[in-house]
């Protein structure tokens, strides 16, 4: 489990947009974190700016011991291994069992054509019982992921994530295209994977509810701008 550190990162695109403006955070090892805010206040650029999908136009990211903002190619994709990511699209192969969507995940450690096609070793098949198992989806793994719920399959992505063994990992509204009880299902299981791993947590979120709820510690971001930064549970309306 890492921490994970911004010093003043701005980040402007090409076309002139400001999303993250001076932005500081200290994250611990085995933080719960979430990142609350409308649309458009750059919560997904916060997150694509830690694992180095966008670039900071100025200041420093760091995640572990690693400066992001100092590492190009295969360095940056090596670091970008020990990064889970959990998306709101769960970009699962339908037609395939979950067992091997969750095999999938591996494939930064051991030959893609080996884990696809089920010639996975040992210690890979207990991996993948074992993630699937902590999010509760263990009875399910012989069905095909495009039959199953969103939730389900949410969880099963985050299954995949966790059988990269990540050192943290950050998941951008991995909520926001599914109903509350389903919503519920996944905050719990990204709950699960936190408290029983000591995995560090950062879950864009924008219902403040599910924030109070599921972590412990609450960012509010508000057009680029930390406007907010403390224990989730105490968290009001009006901050
Ligand atoms: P979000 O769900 O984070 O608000 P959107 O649905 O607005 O994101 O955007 C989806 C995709 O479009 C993202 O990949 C984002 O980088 C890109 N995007 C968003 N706003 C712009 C913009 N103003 N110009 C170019 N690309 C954009
Ligand atoms: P959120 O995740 O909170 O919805 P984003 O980080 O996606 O916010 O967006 C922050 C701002 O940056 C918004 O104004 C959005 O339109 C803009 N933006 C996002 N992605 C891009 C992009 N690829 N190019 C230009 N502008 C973008």
């Amino acid at each position: 489990s890492w921490p994970i550190r911004l010093d003043r990162v701005s980040v402007t695109y090409p076309n002139g947009t400001v999303a993250l403006k001076d932005v500081s955070l200290s994250i611990d090892a085995g933080e719960m974190v979430s990142v609350v805010g409308l649309s458009g206040s750059g919560k997904s650029t916060l997150i694509r700016t830690i694992n180095g999908i966008v670039p900071a136009t100025s200041g420093t990211v760091t995640v572990g011991h690693h400066d992001v903002t100092a590492l190009r190619g295969k360095r940056l994709r090596e670091l970008r291994g020990h990064i889970g990511m959990i998306f709101q699209g769960f970009n699962l192969a339908e037609r395939v069992d979950v067992y091997h969507n969750v095999l999938v995940g591996r494939v930064s450690h051991t030959s893609t054509l080996r884990s696809f096609f089920g010639i996975a070793s040992s210690y890979d098949r207990e991996l993948a019982l074992r993630t699937l198992e902590s999010v509760g989806l263990l009875e399910k793994m012989w069905m095909r992921a495009g039959a199953l719920s969103g939730g389900q399959k949410q969880r099963v992505a985050i299954a995949r994530a966790l059988t990269q063994e990540p050192s943290v990992m950050l998941a951008d509204e991995p909520v926001a295209s599914l109903d509350p009880p389903t919503a519920h299902s996944v905050m719990h299981a990204l709950e699960r994977v936190n408290a029983e791993s000591g995995l560090t947590v950062l879950v864009n979120l924008h219902l403040m509810d599910l924030a109070r709820q599921y972590t412990t510690r609450m960012i509010g971001i508000r057009a680029g701008e930390i406007v907010h930064d403390g224990p989730a549970g105490a968290a009001t309306d009006a901050d």
